[in-house]
């Protein structure tokens, strides 16, 4: 017997976390080697606002360490190793100032694992808190749930 999504010659969808941060770095060298930047996304998502210009001044910058210069670390976007400026993000992925700071003016969140930085834009930062709020209402109605039936 054959399933349905044999039938259907497809996969079932499953959000994929590998690929997303491939196809976010993939996007992130589009833009640094062409200024010619479209917003043609690989993965069908808008891209958040650029991030905060006052955060973004904050965020420490730094050489790169004894070890990361012996280890050869390499910045994540560029895969070049560490040689002159750094910006460590507040998640802890650090990248090369130059990778970096194109990207946040175009949008705030880390090329690695997404964590967002505090953007300018006041209609995102409300929407943002209603997102907290509505993920904040369905842990609750699980927690009720769970108590009455669990
Ligand atoms: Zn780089
Ligand atoms: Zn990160």
């Amino acid at each position: 017997m054959t399933s349905y999504f044999d039938e259907h010659d497809c996969v079932p969808t499953q959000s994929n976390p590998a690929t997303q941060e491939e196809d976010l770095l993939d996007l992130i060298r589009r833009l640094l080697s062409n200024d010619e930047f479209d917003d043609h996304l690989p993965f069908g998502e808008k891209l958040a606002p650029p991030a905060s210009k006052q955060i973004v001044d904050k965020l420490p910058r730094r050489k790169p360490t004894e070890k990361e210069i012996l280890e050869q670390t390499k910045c994540p976007v560029c895969l070049l190793p560490y040689d002159d400026v750094i910006i460590d993000m507040p998640c802890e992925h650090c990248f090369h100032k130059g990778c970096l700071l194109p990207w946040l003016q175009k949008t705030n969140n880390c090329p690695m694992c997404r964590h967002e930085l505090l953007t300018d834009d006041p209609a995102y930062e409300e929407y943002k808190k209603q997102k907290e709020k509505e993920k904040d209402r369905q842990f609750r109605v699980e927690q009720l749930h769970n108590s009455m039936f669990g």
